[in-house]
């Protein structure tokens, strides 16, 4: 199967042969139809099977048309290091995009460098849930106009304490929006989670190979 066969836009196309990509991997070539079809996905995948580019992909071609300066989609990562591979990689899948704007926002980093960036019109939003609540109490970033939601290593960040967290912030975005959950493991707590916020979900597992 070839990326051209998923029916992402052309600028995405074109940035992913820059990446040197040949062919979507298992988790892309599984997900991505289903979150371009507006689908909430749960999908078992490890790091280095090239799921950010699976939940990813689909966001950016959501938002191929979008002008507006209003928070579309965030990303939720356990931790600073994952928040910022991940910012970079859309940055890079949306360098043919000049409409997308990407900010990051994680602890340990002086708050208003992240409330400058978010105030240049940022419409996707990586962040780890404590910074991202304490911008939420601050009214520097409002979700109400976010309609695509993913958990990034959602497994991790149960581990981490982050459950209380999450539930917080998922009281802020629309239950009608888009969600989904990218998970190495399936442990109860997630299943349960998704069983929560979940619509219908679409169940994504990859093969023992990959
Ligand atoms: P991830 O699982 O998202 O951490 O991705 C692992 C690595 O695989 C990243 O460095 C990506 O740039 C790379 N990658 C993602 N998709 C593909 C693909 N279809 N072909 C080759 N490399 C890829």
């Amino acid at each position: 199967m070839k990326f051209e066969e998923l029916g992402l836009s052309q600028p995405l196309l074109k940035a992913i042969e820059d990446k040197g990509y040949t062919e979507p991997s298992e988790v892309q070539k599984k997900s991505i139809p289903l979150l371009l079809d507006g689908k909430d996905v749960l999908a078992q995948s490890q790091t280095g099977t090239g799921k950010t580019a699976a939940f990813g992909l689909p966001l950016l071609s959501k938002l191929e048309t979008y002008n507006g300066k209003d928070i579309k989609g965030l990303i939720l990562c356990p931790t600073r290091e994952l928040a910022i591979q991940v910012s970079q990689e859309l940055k890079d899948y949306g360098k043919y995009m000049p409409n997308i704007k990407v900010a990051t926002s994680f602890g340990g980093q002086p708050i208003n460098v992240q409330i400058k960036d978010i105030r240049r019109g940022a419409n996707i939003i990586v962040a780890t849930p404590g910074r991202l609540l304490d911008h939420i109490n601050r009214k520097t970033i409002k979700l109400k106009s976010c309609d695509y939601l993913v958990l990034d290593e959602a497994d991790e960040m149960l581990n981490m304490g982050f459950i209380d967290d999450i539930k917080e912030v998922l009281t802020h975005i629309d239950s009608k929006s888009q969600m989904t959950f990218f998970s190495a493991t399936m442990p109860k707590a997630i299943l349960d989670l998704s069983e929560s916020f979940l619509k219908k979900p679409q169940m994504v597992k990859l093969s023992q190979k990959s």
